[in-house]
This record gives C-alpha cells, structure tokens and sequence, in this order.
C-alpha cells in the first residue's frame, strides 16, 4: 500500500504538466504519477503536430452542445494564455530556438471552405485572435509552396501560433519533476478510482488525498466518471536538415493535413478524417511532396518513422476540474492537448487546491 497527497492517472502532456504546476505552487506535496506504459510522455504526446495553435479552438463550434460558441471562446482564451505559458516554458526548459516556429499557416482548396472557416472563426476574432488573411498568389509567396500540385483558394497566417517539440517539453518536465520529489511509476495501470485512492490492476491500493485523471484516450475507460472518446490520428517523419524545411507550421483545412518544420525534422501529421486503409502514412507523404514539390526528392529520401496514437475528445470541450469527491479531472483536450497543456494544468491545479 502507498500513499500521497496527490495521484496523478497518466504520465502524458496533461498528467505531467499537471505534476509540474501542483510542484511549482506547492513545493512540499507528495506527488505520485501513475503510467501504464513502460515510459512517460509516450502517449498522444509523443508525435504529434507540435502546434501550439489557440486559433484552431473552434471544433467545439461543431459539437453536439447548446453553447458551443461558449466553450470554443472558452478554450481559446485558455489556449492563448496556455500558448504564452509554453513559450516562457521552453525558454526556461532551454528548448532551442532550431525547435521552434513563430506562426502557423492555414490553406483552403476553395473559396467556399475558406467562407465557411471565417465564418467559424469570428468568435475567436471577437476574443482576440488576429489573423493575416491572404489570396491564393499573397500565400503561396509567403510559404515555400510555388509550383504546389493543389488547388489552393487562399490562406491565412496566424502570427500568435507557434511550434515546439512536446517530446522534449515532456523530457524536460520528467527532469524537473524527478527534481522537485515527485515519484512517477511505470507500468502501474489503473483499474478503478475511488475517493480516497486507486486500485491498480495487480490488485494493490494506493491511497491519497486528491486523485487527478490524466490518462487522455485511457479515460474512457472511466465511463462512471467522465466521458472521453479516442479520436485516432496518425504522423510520418521524416529527418530532413533544419535548412530545408518550411518556415512555419502549414495546415490543410481541406486535406485536415499539417506539415510541420521540427529541428531536423518534417513532421506530416493527419486526423481521423483519412480513411484507415493500408497506404495511410504513403498518403500523409504523397500530401507533403505535392505541397511541398521543392522538397519532395528529400521527402522521398529521408529515413521516416510512423507513429499512431489516440487523442482524447470531449464533446463539450475540455474536462478540467473537480468531478467528485476527491475526484479531479484534466482531460479531453482533443486536437489542442499540446496547446493546452500548461493552461490546464493551472486551472487543474488550482481546483484541486480548493479541494
Ligand atoms: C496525430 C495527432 C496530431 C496532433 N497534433 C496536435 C497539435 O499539433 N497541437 C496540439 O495542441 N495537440 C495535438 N494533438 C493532440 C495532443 O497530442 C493530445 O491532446 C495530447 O497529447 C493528449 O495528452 P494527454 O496527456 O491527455 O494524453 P496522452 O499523451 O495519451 O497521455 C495519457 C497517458 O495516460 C496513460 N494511461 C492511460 N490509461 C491509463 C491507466 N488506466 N492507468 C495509468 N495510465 C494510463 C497512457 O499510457 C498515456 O501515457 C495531436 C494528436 C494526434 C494524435
């Protein structure tokens, strides 16, 4: 049997930047994370997009809410404080400049898609998000796309978006929290929550005070407490030098593709949108080579690695705080869990001090 003040289900972006935030305001609590993995921040945190994008908070525009307008203002006001959190985050983490992009970029195959995204925007507009909308021509000057074999009806640059790595966030937070005392347990699958603690799988008890759910995707399982769906998506990368690559994170609206410049990498990441057939990631390659035609021989030459993982969806927009009795949530973050990360676990943070 063991005991803290403090249990953390999962060591992923939010259960790791949870522990982060709960150390940094109150340096002598005992924190134990829970992973049923063999290793932390190797979940949905591990190859993901890595924009850290407040204006893409209007998903939940679409959910089956009454006040989906409420919650996406809500999330990208969160989203915008989150982004600032990050930057400062990575600066003092010592993330290197050659990691990170000022600025993500959006293209529209038509002109009715990029209407209808505007349109979809204007609440976040209304909350401050600025946003550089061009023409076709205005952005494919912008972007190293000339001779791109899409239909590309116009774009938009959103200047406050930026780009960094979550597996070297989530690398640098592991060394913090070792740091601040806290004991994080690999391959401890949680079974069952209750007040008062958790029951692994083997059986043994754990007891605590607080317990906060941050298993992302495995928080459906925890149907009786709170509703998350996994939403899976997919990445390629390819290790191409720094140089070469675009100088900003480019999203397709259409396509529901990303192209992001990592370090030394091109990361090509899509979502549940691409049909799970077989030549998935060859899809996600032939999407980069066709935006990309400068850099589709380097594409078509670079060692690449695959990656899948689930994202975990609410449909009501982030579930952050108290769900019970000694029962706290930081989850649900969907398509924005990197963007959120350091926002959320501030608002978890504080409502598990309140108790
Ligand atoms: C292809 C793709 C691209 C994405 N791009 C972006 C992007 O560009 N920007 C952005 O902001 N977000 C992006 N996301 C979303 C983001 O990656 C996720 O929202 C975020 O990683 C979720 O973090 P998490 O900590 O909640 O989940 P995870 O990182 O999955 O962590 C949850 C952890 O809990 C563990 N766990 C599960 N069940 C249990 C249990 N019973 N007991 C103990 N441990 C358990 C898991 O093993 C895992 O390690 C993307 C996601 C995908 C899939």
């Amino acid at each position: 049997m063991s005991k803290a003040d403090i249990i953390i289900v999962g060591a992923g972006i939010a259960g790791l930047s949870t522990a982060y935030a709960l150390l940094s305001r109150r340096p002598g609590l005992s924190v134990i994370v829970l992973e049923t993995g063999p290793a932390a921040g190797h979940g949905a945190s591990w190859a993901n997009g890595s924009m850290v994008h407040p204006s893409q908070a209007t998903p939940w525009l679409e959910a089956n809410c009454d006040n989906a307008d409420l919650i996406a203002r809500k999330t990208y006001r969160l989203a915008a404080r989150s982004s600032e959190m990050l930057r400062a985050n990575m600066d003092a983490f010592g993330i290197a400049a050659r990691h990170r992009k000022s600025g993500c970029a959006k293209l529209y195959q038509s002109r009715a898609a990029m209407d209808a995204d505007m349109q979809n925007l204007t609440p976040l507009f209304q909350e401050g998000l600025r946003a550089e909308v061009l023409t076709s021509g205005e952005i494919r000057a912008r972007l190293p796309i000339a001779g791109a074999a899409l239909s590309i009806a116009g774009g938009v640059i959103f200047p406050d978006d930026h780009t960094g790595p979550p597996r070297l966030y989530c690398a640098a937070l592991i060394k913090r929290l070792n740091v601040a005392g806290a004991t994080i347990h690999v391959n401890a699958h949680v079974a069952d929550i209750q007040p008062g603690g958790v029951t692994l799988k083997d059986g043994s008890l754990w007891h605590a005070d607080s317990v906060v759910l941050c298993a992302g995707a495995g928080n459906s399982v925890f149907k009786n407490h709170l509703s998350v769906t996994p939403v899976r998506g997919y990445s390629r990368t390819f290790d191409i030098s720094a140089g070469r690559l675009p100088n900003m994170a480019i999203m397709d609206d259409t396509a529901h593709i990303s192209v992001t410049p990592l370090g030394d990498h091109l990361r090509v990441s899509g979502g549940a949108d691409i049909d799970p057939d077989d030549c998935l990631y060859d899809r996600l390659e032939a999407y980069a080579c066709a935006l990309l035609p400068g850099l589709s021989e380097d594409i078509q030459a670079a060692r690449k690695s695959d990656w899948t993982a689930q994202r975990p969806m609410s449909d009501c927009g982030p579930v952050i705080g108290k769900i019970a009795p000694g029962i706290f949530a930081n989850t649900g973050h969907g398509h924005m869990g990197w963007t959120l990360s350091a926002g959320a676990a501030e608002l978890a943070v504080d409502a598990v001090l309140a108790g």
